[in-house]
């Protein structure tokens, strides 16, 4: 199924000190958020491939949220919208290039511009949790050695740092 006549497709970044500090990668697709987390945020880098783990899609409404998810609940820890815009995917089967995993795509963020690439490294489970990707910049005039998750470590909703966000979240 294609999408080039209807609305742009959402694309996030959130930040999110859970058990482990993470980037949670999500694009939209098909009424969902495709939905990554990468240990280590995405590099510009395009020497640099960054592990990105497959995890469960989420609500497309969930692209708009930041705060402190409360203990005990999926995903507690502080989440921080990092970057949030628009993707395209260069192939209009985006179906059909997850079950390759093999998804090349242009994002159009605050922080996050140009051609990029997640690939399956691992696991031949398509549509499941758990399977390992690589993010991969692509060549192009927004490569870069400059570190984009140290130099911009501010929310692009809020301009706070995660910091800020799980003390504000804390009672009186
Ligand atoms: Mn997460």
């Amino acid at each position: 199924m294609h999408n080039r006549s209807t609305a742009p497709l959402t694309y996030v970044i959130q930040q999110h000190q859970a058990t482990r500090l993470h980037y949670d990668f999500r694009l939209e697709w098909q009424g969902v958020l495709l939905s990554w987390a990468i240990p280590k945020g995405p590099s510009l880098d395009p020497s640099v491939k960054r592990l990105a783990i497959q995890t469960e899609d989420h609500p497309i409404e969930y692209a708009n949220f930041e705060g402190v998810i409360q203990l005990g609940k999926y995903g507690a820890g502080t989440v921080m919208l990092w970057d949030r815009g628009t993707w395209l995917p260069d192939s209009p089967d985006v179906d059909a290039s997850m079950r390759k995993g093999h998804l090349d795509f242009m994002l159009h963020g605050k922080k996050l511009h140009g051609s990029w690439a997640l690939v399956r490294i691992r696991g031949l489970k398509t549509n499941h949790a758990g399977s390992s990707w690589l993010l991969i910049k692509h060549r192009d005039s927004y490569a870069s050695t400059m570190d984009v998750t140290k130099k911009y470590p501010r929310s692009v909703f809020s301009d706070r740092l995660l910091v800020e966000i799980a003390h504000a979240a804390e009672p009186e």
